[in-house]
């Protein structure tokens, strides 16, 4: 029915180990040809997912590497397919010539995710399940993974077929009821259906309200970096990065772009916006121009503002203050903690509600401020795959949300089955796109094309 597909699973560099992997019907007749076991047996009679010792061969015959071969039979495979997985020494050679022989035998090139397509095409995966395989590979912190995982393992799956299987549920009985004009809802029945609908609509509505903090779990936390020249942003930007970098020297004339980057602290993936004017020890209001503080605040979910302990306010601290007040999470790093005090922070604290002492220069206070970060986004259950991470899902899941509000608006006026019917339909229609149930053919592809070859 299918073809043979092969890849190579692991990056093309030399490494420790590298994996060719194959799926499709003829796995067997294409390990045959390029792998001889040692104990003598043919592909078809080891033991199923079982390492097994021997030697790859290339197109000629020749040995080229000593490797380990484990075969899964259909359908106990990533895939659903015959499977294999022949574990090379990670020279980028061995593996381009292992896999030119499997070409010789028979396979073709895999394309891009197309070892998860087929498992999605063959229901060992459902489409939410397939997407949070590429955002595990993608992940850049713990908590990004464990969502991923958790979205694998069907976390997020589960909910939306329990709402489907509720509606699916009440759409019959509306049929029914639809089909034979004798039959009326009764008032229990009633109750019941606005129950399912109600119980539908706060499930979605979790799920949506979910979907901008998935994202902040899977982009990273936009964040600016706020206040006067001197109080100490770069010296605290680098004591967050951990490293100091060099500051680059701005040549007169050139425009620089939004510079951004990326910094895990306190497991949160933070994405500085427009650090250039930072980097160049200016300041974030005047050198970045206010303008452009004002465009990087307005994009931000977390502003930290850094003030100057040693000194008192000023204006400039103020005119940072009132930015750093537009952004929905704020915390206050009240620097320079090493020097002594002129600051007010009693006074402060009453001002905000986070307001932390630090000092970049000597480390002072830095997990503190890491703990109050992490405490702004907390991980929590919210990382236990509930999280929708990405705009297809959440627009699916947006277009439920709706259906289901308007059958239950619907249902609650009396209005005739067939309208919550359609409701309802529209509602299964959303939540069959969001887990792949029934999406259209060239979505599935744009989806997986996005994969990594191998996967
Ligand atoms: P920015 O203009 O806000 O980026 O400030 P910088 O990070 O360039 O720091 C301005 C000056 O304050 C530099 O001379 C830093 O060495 C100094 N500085 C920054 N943080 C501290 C601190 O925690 N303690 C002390 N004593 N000096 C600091």
């Amino acid at each position: 029915m299918s073809d043979t597909i092969a890849a190579i699973a692991t990056p093309g560099q030399p490494s420790a180990i590298g994996i060719l992997r194959l799926s499709g019907p003829d796995t067997c007749a294409a390990l045959d040809a390029v792998f001889r076991a040692k104990n003598g047996r043919p592909a078809a009679q080891q033991r199923p997912r079982a390492m097994v010792l021997g030697e790859l061969l290339d197109e000629t015959g020749q040995v080229i590497d000593s490797v380990l071969c484990v075969h899964f039979p259909a359908p106990h495979s990533y895939t659903g397919e015959d499977c294999a997985e022949l574990h090379c020494h990670g020279s980028p050679i061995v593996l381009d010539t292992g896999l030119r022989a499997l070409f010789a035998a028979g396979c073709r090139q895999a394309g891009p995710g197309e070892f998860t397509k087929r498992a999605f095409l063959n229901g060992q995966l459902d489409l939410l399940q397939a997407e949070s395989v590429a955002d595990l590979i993608d992940a850049e912190t713990a908590r990004q993974a464990h969502n991923a995982v958790c979205q694998l393992d069907g976390a997020l799956s589960r909910t939306v077929a329990r709402i489907y299987d509720g509606l699916m549920d009440m759409a019959a009985r509306f049929y029914a009821v639809v089909d034979y004009p004798d039959e009326d809802i009764e008032d229990l029945q009633r109750e019941q259906m606005l129950d399912t609908l109600r119980r539908a609509q706060n499930d979605l509505e979790a799920l949506v309200a979910g979907f901008s903090r998935g994202r902040l779990l899977k982009l990273g936390v936009p964040t600016v970096l706020l206040g006067k020249p001197n109080a100490g942003k770069s010296s605290l930007l680098n004591a967050l990065l951990g490293y100091d970098r060099a500051i680059v020297t701005d040549i007169a004339g050139t425009t620089r772009d939004t510079v951004e980057e990326k910094v895990t602290v306190g497991g949160v993936l933070l994405r500085l916006i427009d650090t250039a004017g930072i980097r160049d020890g200016g300041d974030a209001v005047e050198t970045m121009g206010v303008e452009r503080s004002r465009a990087a605040a307005k994009q931000a979910s977390l502003a930290l503002l850094v003030l100057d302990g040693s000194r008192a306010l000023t204006a400039e601290d103020e005119a940072a203050i009132a930015l750093a007040n537009t952004v929905p999470h704020l915390i206050v790093a009240v620097n320079k903690s090493d020097l002594p005090r002129a600051l007010d922070i009693g006074a402060l604290a009453d001002r905000f509600d986070n307001v932390l002492s630090v000092s970049a220069a000597t480390g002072a206070g830095l997990d503190t401020l890491t703990d109050a970060i992490a405490a702004q986004f907390p991980a929590g259950e919210s990382t236990g795959g509930a999280l929708l991470t990405n705009a297809r899902q959440a627009d699916a899941a947006n277009r439920a949300l709706s259906a289901v509000a308007e059958a239950r608006g619907a249902l609650r006026i009396g209005m005739t089955p067939d309208v919550v019917l359609t409701d309802c339909e529209a509602a299964l229609a959303a939540l069959g796109e969001l887990n792949g149930k029934q999406v259209r053919d060239d979505l599935v592809d744009t989806i997986f094309s996005r994969f990594c070859v191998g996967k």
